[in-house]
């Protein structure tokens, strides 16, 4: 398996990522472990919110999610972080997972920016599109992270999700 400490993203991000596999980052479900006072639900949607909830099963999330099924022709959609290492790591061949845990790691990020800022900051997005928006714009700033042999790849791939946005 690749992991995350081998992927060309920012190193807060990498921090990010291992904690979303260990159930760490502060989804309202872990807020109410540490018996800080807030309910245990999502601000969006109202359901439990937990650390797969916030990155996987949203409705704002599923819509991004179903943005990269549509643009890079998955079969389904991951609903859970598990899903996502197993059918969208796992399985595939080594150049494809780089640039796929590239632009995942960029919706994944993007998602958790948005959900703080309406949690913290009262930042409500206009449209779904949004998300799909930023996620593009964010993976543009990261691209020269990305090792010059895979660059080829990542600039199809986000170019596909551009003209798809449009
Ligand atoms: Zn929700």
């Amino acid at each position: 398996m690749m992991t995350v400490w081998g992927c060309d993203i920012p190193l807060k991000v990498k921090i990010f990522i291992w904690m979303l596999a260990h159930d760490r980052i502060q989804s309202a479900v872990q807020l109410k472990k540490k018996k800080w006072s807030r309910s245990e639900t999502c601000s969006t949607c109202d359901k439990i919110e937990t650390s797969d909830h916030i990155i996987f099963q949203c409705p704002i999330v599923v819509f991004l999610l179903s943005f990269l099924r549509y643009t890079f022709g998955w079969s389904k959609s991951p609903t859970s972080y598990e899903e996502f290492l197993l059918e969208f790591v796992d399985n595939r061949r080594r150049k494809i997972q780089k640039v796929l845990l590239f632009i995942c790691a960029g919706a994944m990020w993007t998602i958790w920016k948005t959900c703080n800022d309406l949690v913290f900051n009262k930042k409500v997005i206009s449209t779904p599109m949004v998300v799909v928006y930023k996620t593009v714009m964010l993976i543009k700033t990261w691209r020269p992270l990305m090792m010059p042999k895979f660059s080829a790849m990542t600039d199809d791939k986000i170019n596909l999700m551009s003209v798809n946005a449009h």
